[in-house]
């Protein structure tokens, strides 16, 4: 399931350039995560690399937006034309 940014975030920006799918941006508010790009880190790293970075520990998982490991993969094989996931 993607990740979301909760109302904890302090708009460090911090996790922008952590997430390898270019999912993060600042928002209005917080910064925010695009549902479409987070793979949950699947495909590049075995851990969340937004909330291994936040240091208020605002990014966590959206219990609405539920996907399988093989779906996540599929969206990241989507954004990474012929590369292997790791
Ligand atoms: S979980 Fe990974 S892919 Fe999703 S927003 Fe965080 S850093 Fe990006
Ligand atoms: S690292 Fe945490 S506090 Fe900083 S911008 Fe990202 S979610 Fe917000």
């Amino acid at each position: 399931m993607a990740y979301k940014i909760s109302d904890d975030c302090i708009s460090c920006g911090a996790c922008e350039s952590e997430c390898p799918n270019g999912a993060i941006k600042e928002g209005d508010t917080s910064f925010v995560i695009d549902p479409a790009k987070c793979t949950e880190c699947v495909g590049s790293f075995s851990e969340s690399k937004c909330a291994e970075t936040c240091p208020v520990g605002a990014p966590g998982p959206d219990e609405s937006r539920k996907e399988t490991k093989e779906q996540l993969v599929k969206k990241w094989q989507a954004m990474n034309p012929g590369k292997t996931p790791k």
